[in-house]
């Protein structure tokens, strides 16, 4: 097995992927991880596998590893940086196998350094096992302390490790029971891959709130994604999702269905469908770029912008939003924003001496497309509103007239447990402000966001098959008290 070299990272890299993309990405909750997982005898497993997490990259920018298979023993490169920084074709030859697992990631539990790096593989009297975990759990500390005080050792800090420990715990010969008897300690949100010399496993915990999606190749060898947008890329067909609760099975003879613990309630993350999963996705059988866009059309019904002349997008995820808002409002659609395409997580935040930079470095107004007119701009949520505050300001200053936001998602209200990054809960602007107050305080000649109905009509999906609690502060997993305590400042309705 290929270990990881701490020697080989720079700290000022990681402490640099620590910084926010820049001011004008800060302002985001964040993607937490993408996994990605296939089994194909007589291909380049490790090649295809870093196709695929080049097209998760979005869902996290810190680390990126891959696992293979090479006959009893499993391969492992993880690093710190992009998918393209980590690998290059040298190591990708290095890393021939049969099967393999992938991770890109962004750090949700545990802080972002290489030990926390994923895959994690971890050796068993019945041979090395490899997990790839996309999620966050809730009982993590309690089940690590548990297994501390049985003499287990961990290595990194994050709460997937805890998941690779007990399934390691638990193979007494048979992996699927080690898998079924995790499913049923951890609670919270998982979307695995796991990895042996024999096969390769997609887990979906039994609310489904992370995505976990199955293709085929067309040499008919199944792959799993944490999206659609991945089997474009390697040429692979869409199957099916993996069903909440669900243990599926790549091997020498295709795809296997396995029993998984039973189905809770589908609750998958409804952000997903406004703006962290890339718009070329399908979710639920539903194109997520159409449901954007008709997310825009159902706000131009319920917040229009009567004699605006433009609308323009905060690209690049306002984009579909905003196009819907022109045609059902038939105001013209244009670019009044353009945005640098080379910053990401490793880039270095300017001097507080240069507060507005960081906006500046990644957003420039358009001055001949915004002097004199009335600007709709159109995103996709508002997180703390520092962002929208800036993107506002340097509007006007390009000489807009009127500046009217509208927004494609309901106020954020209730801090995430399930491994979406945002801010507590006291960190929230709509926590704690009216929206005439967020209004005033973004300098905006007005603020609409389209409702929770809004949404869910723009969907086609039923809100009962949804996680809405950053919105409605209903969550479908009960959080322990002490996490509560670590996010959250008020008590949440219903
Ligand atoms: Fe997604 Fe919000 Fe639910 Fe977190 S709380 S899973 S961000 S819908």
């Amino acid at each position: 097995m290929g270990q990881p070299n701490d020697k080989e990272i720079e700290p000022s890299m990681i402490a640099a992927a620590q910084a926010d993309v820049s001011e004008g990405g800060a302002d985001k909750a964040q993607d937490e991880c993408g996994v990605f997982g296939i089994y194909a005898e007589n291909e380049d497993v490790a090649r295809i596998t870093y196709f695929g997490l080049f097209a998760l990259q979005h869902r996290g920018q810190e680390s990126a590893g891959i696992a293979t298979v090479q006959g009893d023993r499993i391969w492992l490169h993880k690093r710190m940086g992009l998918v393209t920084q980590v690998f290059d074709e040298a190591v990708l030859r290095e890393g021939v196998g049969h099967a393999a697992i992938g991770h890109t990631r962004y750090s949700t539990t545990g802080s972002s350094v290489v030990r926390n790096a994923q895959p994690i593989v971890v050796e068993t009297p019945h041979g090395p096992v490899a997990v790839a975990h996309n999620g966050n759990l809730l009982n993590a500390m309690h089940l690590r302390t548990e297994m501390e005080l049985d003499g287990i050792e961990f290595e990194s800090t994050n709460d997937s490790e805890v998941i690779a420990r007990s399934i390691a715990l638990n193979y007494k010969g048979e992996i699927v029971e080690a898998i079924r008897e995790t499913m049923k300690l951890i609670h919270g949100a998982y979307s695995l891959v796991i990895l042996t010399p024999e096969a390769v496993y997609g887990v979906r915990d039994p609310y489904g709130l992370r995505p976990l999606a199955i293709g085929q190749l067309p040499s008919g060898n199944h792959v799993l994604s944490s999206e659609t947008c991945a089997l474009h890329v390697i040429g692979a067909e869409y199957v099916r999702e993996v069903e909440p609760g669900e243990i599926v099975r790549l091997d020498r003879r295709g795809l296997h269905e396995l029993p998984g613990v039973p189905l809770a309630k589908p609750s998958l993350c409804v952000l997903e469908f406004i703006y962290m999963a890339r718009p070329d996705s399908h979710m639920y059988g539903r194109s997520l770029h159409l449901a954007r866009r008709r997310m825009g059309q159902e706000m131009a019904k319920e917040h229009p912008a009567n004699g605006a002349h433009i609308v323009i997008p905060v690209p690049d995820t306002g984009i579909p939003a905003a196009i819907g808002f022109a045609e059902a409002s038939r105001v013209p659609f244009g670019e009044g924003l353009i945005k640098s395409r080379y910053i990401h997580r490793t880039f270095i935040q300017p001097e507080q001496s240069m507060r507005d930079a960081g906006v500046k470095m990644k957003f420039t107004p358009l001055k001949e497309e915004l002097a004199g007119k009335k600007v709709v701009m159109v995103d996709d949520s508002i997180v703390r509103g520092t962002t929208t505050r800036k993107l506002v300001k340097l509007l006007f200053e390009a000489g807009a007239a009127e500046v009217h936001v509208r927004i494609s998602s309901p106020p954020v209200k209730w801090p995430c447990f399930y491994g979406i990054d945002m801010a507590n809960q006291d960190q929230l602007i709509a926590a704690t402000m009216s929206t005439e107050e967020i209004r005033r305080h973004i300098g905006a000649t007005s603020l609409g966001y389209l409702s929770l109905p809004g949404v869910m009509r723009a969907i086609r999906v039923g809100k009962e098959n949804f996680c809405t609690a950053c919105f409605s502060g209903q969550y479908p997993i009960d959080v322990p008290n002490d996490l509560k305590l670590t996010k959250m400042a008020l008590e949440p309705v219903g």
